[in-house]
Parts: structure tokens; sequence; C-alpha cells
């Protein structure tokens, strides 16, 4: 029988390394801020924003929420980008997505400053990620999972990685961190055959492909690390991952919870890159 590895212990930890940081920087007269550029009132992006403001709190790091009509022109938006990149008060830039369809992702994404853009929007951030450029800034869910592996002393060196999804949100970038701690790595998809045999192979397995627990114990290799970045409802309406935890708990070594899993990690990996964001822009 496995465990279940929580979140929370990590995102305490990196909360706390994160506000010593911050208590640095105050003592030199500096002040990190994220700014978040909200546009309507999509709910999952308050509740995020909610979990968002209350960990920047905690870290002493300062958060300014611009929430922009949802009709908004395409020239408006990139205005109020622009002005974050020029605002030297402001370190973090963290913009919610999927934008609306009047505003064109291919155009925007290049317009958020990549020394500020803290959650991986901008292609020279996907560029550096891909090339494992440290100076790049990975999404904070995938980096929020390679710090609960960290934390659970899980090596990966060797192993036989399986990510399933393959968005440039979770999937890809995961692959590509994964990667970097020398992991053999498979990504699937909607069109991978086999895929709970594929799956079965692995020593870590990742779940980001957003179906309600899909993930049964078949998928899952006798001692594995199962991450489940999932965040569902079920059919009684509460909110599940992608895996079944409970019976992949009969034969993985470790499962993540949802919630309190890789979620709950990922505001606090968001305070991280937007103190290392103030320190590399005030060198
Ligand atoms: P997404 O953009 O919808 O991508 C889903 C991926 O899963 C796609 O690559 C898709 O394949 C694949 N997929 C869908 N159904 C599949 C199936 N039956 N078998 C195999 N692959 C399948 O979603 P996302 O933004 O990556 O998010 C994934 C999940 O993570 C969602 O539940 C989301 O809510 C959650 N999430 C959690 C956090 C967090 O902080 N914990 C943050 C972000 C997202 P194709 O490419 O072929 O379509």
């Amino acid at each position: 029988m496995g465990i279940l590895i929580k979140g929370k212990p990590v995102a305490d930890k990196i909360t706390e390394d994160v506000k010593s940081e911050v208590r640095n920087l105050n003592s030199s007269g500096i002040q990190p801020k994220l700014q978040i550029i909200r546009v309507g009132e999509r709910e999952d992006d308050i509740a995020y924003e909610r979990g968002a403001l209350k960990r920047m709190a905690k870290c002493g790091i300062l958060t300014g929420v611009k929430t922009l009509p949802i009709d908004i022109s395409q020239d408006d938006f990139i205005e109020q980008i622009k002005l974050s990149n020029s605002d030297e008060t402001v370190h973090g830039i963290l913009i919610f997505r999927p934008l609306p369809k009047q505003l064109d992702e291919s155009i925007i994404k290049y317009i958020v400053d990549p020394n500020k853009d803290i959650d991986c929007f901008n292609p020279v951030n996907v560029a550096k990620v891909t090339e494992g450029d440290k100076t790049g800034f990975a999404p904070c869910t995938p980096s929020a999972v390679m710090e609960i592996l960290d934390y659970y002393d899980v090596d990966l060196t060797g192993k036989n990685v399986v990510v399933l999804g393959r968005s440039m949100v979770v999937g890809k970038p995961q692959a590509l961190l994964m990667l970097q701690k020398n992991a053999t790595v498979t990504i699937c998809h909607s069109k991978t055959k086999n895929l709970s045999e594929v799956a079965s192979k692995a020593d870590v397995l990742v779940a980001a492909i957003g179906k309600a627990k899909l993930v049964l114990k078949e998928f899952v290799k006798e001692d594995a690390v199962v991450i489940d970045v999932g965040i569902n409802v079920d059919d009684e309406g509460k909110l599940c991952g992608d895996v079944r935890t409970d019976e992949c708990l009969e034969i993985a070594s470790m499962v993540t919870p949802v919630p309190a899993g890789v979620g709950s990690v990922t505001t606090s990996v968001l305070a991280k890159h937007v103190v290392r964001a103030c320190k590399s822009l005030i060198k």
C-alpha cells in the first residue's frame, strides 16, 4: 500500500524560503511585486487569484490585480500589459489564460516582458525551458510537480517517466523538466494507442489530461510514483483529479491527492518566481 504525498509541506517549505528572501530584499529597500492581469470574471481564474493573493501576502510580496472588461479590445489589452512591463515597481506579471476570442494570443504572448513573465507565456521563456536555460521561467504547475518530487526525494535519473497530456501549460514543459533531470520521457495524448499499457511502464506517472478519474490501477506499475495534476469535478460534484486515488494507492508507492496535492504548491512556485524575477531585474 502506497502513501499519499501532500502538497502542503512542500508549499510551506518554499514559502519559508521565499519569506526569508523577501526579508533580505526588504532590508535593501526592495519590495517584490506581482501584477495579476485578469480579463472577465471566470470562476477558476478568481479561485486561483484568491489563492495567489493569500500566498503572496504570506510571503510578503505585494500584489496588484488589474480586472479588465471581458470585451476589451486587443489594443487596450496590449496597452495594459505594456504599462506593467514599464512599471519598475512590478517584477512579475501573471496573465490568466485562455483569453477571450477577440484577443489574439499568438500576438499577445510576445508583448509580456520575458523578464517579468513568471508563468512562461512568452515564447522566449518557452525556448529557454526547451534549451534548459535556467534563466527562463517554466510554467508554475509543472515546476510545482518538480518541487514535489524533489521534496519527497524521488530521483529521476534513468527513470521511465510517462506524462499524460501535451498542453503548453502542463504536459510539454513537464516532459522537458523531467528530461533535464535525466529521466527517459514518454508523452501521451488523446491519440495514443494502448494508453494504460504505455502508462504502466512508468516509474513516475504524471496525469495532466483533465479527465476525471481516468487513470485506473491498470495504468500503474508496482511501486510507481503517481502525480495527479488534473482538476475536475466528479459525478457527485466533488473536486477530483485524473487518477482514481484509492485504487492506484494499492499499487503505487506514492500518489498525490486532489485536492491538497499539486494545486497547493503552484502558488508557492509563483511566489518563488516573482522573487527570482525581482532579483534579476534589480541587478
Ligand atoms: P488541456 O490543455 O485540455 O490538455 C489536455 C491534454 O490531455 C491534451 O494534450 C490532450 O490530448 C490530453 N488528453 C485528453 N484526453 C485524453 C485521453 N482520454 N487520453 C489521453 N490524453 C488525453 O489541459 P491542461 O491545461 O494541460 O490541464 C490538464 C489538467 O490539469 C486539467 O484538469 C487542468 O484543470 C489541470 N491543471 C491543474 C493545475 C494545477 O495547478 N494543479 C494547473 C493547470 C491545469 P490532445 O493534445 O491530443 O488533445
